[in-house]
């Protein structure tokens, strides 16, 4: 069985681009994926972090994957920081990466523009995950558009190992979703959606309420003409929202153009709201009953059990071909 990792930070509320761009894509790989999913806490520090509301977040994203569908009993679910080999096989990692690959990583350079003082974990951020990934051998990573670079830097990395140190490590592949691999702020749709983003308005959270989703797409940037048609280039707000659409129900771009044709927005924002509040209103639900029963601390407790496994053999391994004393 092939294996998949993938993760996200405990950098905000998880928005509808993270459920679209890849939580919906972790819940359908673990039927037939042996599935690792792990919320990235040791990412998310790369800024700097509230620990009272990083805390939240944790618990937050945790009970999100598992309100989308994850089922614990078929993937394994963990928290990073639970399984030090991550850390360990990240800094190893760091020092196999050169500051030129680092210097040209897209994510780097938007999330320290303008900023005074930028952590030196935001710049090797993509070696930690580089050793994420790898500690697994995972043959496939469930991501959006934006982390598309960092997993060419993984796949070099692991190459450049195997290369020096012998075969180790296995190359993993994107999995990347046809349609909103790059779900687009609804404030400004040259920026991709992000949770860490100060602007609310930009985001749709899997926990917003009905009223609240409603209120932020009647409020979503469109352009001034009334067509409802799939054109990204000349038309980047509206794909994004058919985008968003296609992905909260089972209709094609070609069938949400058709059937808005000649209508203007109103509608089509009116009915997508609608979508995402059906989508989103079961999951909500799920997510209250998680959290009230307590049993996130004995599915992370479980999760880092069977991951600390997997990642102590790999790491053995890469420490001996590198030359450490084993004992
Ligand atoms: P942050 O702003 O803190 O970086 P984020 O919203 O980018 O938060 P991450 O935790 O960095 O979320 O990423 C989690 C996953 O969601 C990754 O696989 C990433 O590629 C995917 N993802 C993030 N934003 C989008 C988006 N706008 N559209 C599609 N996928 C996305
Ligand atoms: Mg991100």
């Amino acid at each position: 069985m092939k294996r998949v990792l993938s993760g996200m930070q405990p950098s905000g509320q998880l928005t509808l681009g993270n459920y679209i761009g890849a939580l919906k894509n972790y819940v359908t790989l673990q039927h037939t994926h042996d599935c690792y999913f792990m919320v990235v806490d040791l990412h998310a520090i790369t800024v700097p972090q509230e620990p009272a509301a990083l805390k939240e977040q944790s618990e937050s994203v945790t009970a999100l994957y598992i309100a989308a569908g994850i089922d614990p009993a078929k993937a394994t679910v963990f928290m990073q920081s639970h399984v030090r080999q991550h850390a360990e096989l990240g800094w190893l990692f760091t020092t196999l990466t050169y500051m030129g690959e680092l210097e040209r990583m897209t994510q780097f350079k938007d999330k320290s523009e303008g900023k005074d003082s930028v952590g030196a974990g935001l710049f090797t951020y993509p070696s930690l995950m580089a050793a994420d990934i790898l500690l697994y051998n995972a043959d496939l990573v469930p991501v959006g558009d934006d982390q598309k670079q960092h997993l060419e830097l993984t796949r070099d990395l692991a190459q450049r190992f195997n290369q020096r140190y012998g075969d180790t490590f296995t190359i993993p592949e994107p999995y990347i979703p046809q349609v909103g691999a790059r779900i687009m702020s609804l404030d400004d749709a040259s920026k991709k959606m992000s949770k860490s983003s100060t602007n609310a308005g930009s985001f749709i959270t899997l926990l917003d309420s009905p009223d609240v989703i409603r209120k932020k797409i009647s409020r979503a940037v469109t352009d001034s003409g009334r067509e409802v048609k799939f054109d990204p280039q000349a038309k980047p707000e509206v794909s994004n929202l058919i985008s968003i659409y296609a992905n909260c129900s089972d209709l094609s771009i070609a069938e949400i153009e058709a059937l808005y044709e000649g209508q203007g927005y109103g509608p089509f924002k009116k009915e997508l709201a609608e979508r995402v509040v059906a989508l989103l209103e079961p999951l909500q639900q799920r997510y209250r009953e998680i959290r009230e029963s307590g049993e996130l601390y004995d599915i992370l407790r479980q999760g880092a059990e069977r991951a600390a496994e997997q990642a102590e053999k790999n790491l053995r391994i890469a420490k001996e071909r590198m030359g450490f004393l084993v004992l």
